[in-house]
């Protein structure tokens, strides 16, 4: 069975609507590694979609702060403002759709979902050394990650860590990654509505178990459409900004 893999929306409606476009007819079920809102103009509008999507939903740092689950005194002042801006914004059953999220790791059929890492749902992952303990407890050979906003992953095989990046090629949006036996990966699909990876598209994943498979896509969406929205509901300008750099 396909997998649509989605995470780190973040309140950008244009961005997760590119992505169920180009992802159309390619997937069975969804999967959502956390942070729906936060930081972008849509909140309702990405809740309702990815609620429409049936979708199964982990909670991320974001959801947590903005329904009350966790105080966003740990945030910085940008993304503190965004929380409560955010909280002002949402439905009252979109609040309470996002307070009752499950904590990951939860399963996906072969494969689990988690926010950060396999041991602290708020931990980010960017190195080889952080990646090893999740590599090693892993519940299962693949868990998807995501929060970092980085597309790309981590394998452990024979003892060893390596590192994983993905792009595009050949005139495709996506590149196909084969899955190995004996070997225990960590993937991070992108960022749908946030990428911070360097590149300004949006970044989702689509999982063929069947077949080992991932294909890791980026797709364009109208950026500018999402920024003056942002200007328009007063969020903070490095917000606005850093969409145009993928940063
Ligand atoms: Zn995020």
């Amino acid at each position: 069975m396909r997998h649509l893999i989605i995470s780190d929306i973040h309140s950008n409606l244009t961005a997760l609507d590119a992505v169920l476009e180009a992802a159309q007819g390619r997937w069975v079920k969804t999967a959502c590694l956390g942070d729906l809102v936060g930081y972008g103009p849509d909140p309702n509008e990405a809740v309702n979609r990815v609620r429409a999507l049936g979708a199964l939903v982990i909670r991320g740092n974001h959801d947590k702060a903005v329904s009350g689950v966790t105080d966003p005194e740990d945030f910085n002042p940008v993304a503190r403002a965004t929380v409560l801006w955010t909280r002002q914004q949402l439905l009252p059953e979109n609040l309470q759709y996002l307070q009752s999220l499950p904590r990951g790791p939860v399963p996906a059929g072969e494969f689990f979902l988690v926010h950060g890492s396999v041991h602290d749902e708020d931990e980010y992952v960017y190195s080889p050394a952080q990646a090893l303990d999740g590599l090693l407890d892993a519940p299962a050979p693949l868990v998807f990650f995501g929060h970092t906003h980085f597309q790309g992953g981590f394998a452990l095989r024979e003892g060893e860590v390596q590192v994983l990046g993905f792009a595009p090629s050949g005139g495709k949006p996506y590149s196909t990654f084969s899955l190995e036996p004996d070997t225990a990966y960590l993937l991070n699909p992108g960022s749908v509505g946030q990428p911070r990876d360097g590149d300004v598209r949006a970044g989702f994943a689509i999982a063929d178990l069947e077949n080992r498979t991932v294909e890791f896509w980026r797709v364009p969406y109208d950026i500018e459409i999402v920024q003056a929205r942002m200007a328009r509901a007063g969020l903070p300008e490095p917000l606005i900004l850093r969409l145009s750099y993928g940063r």
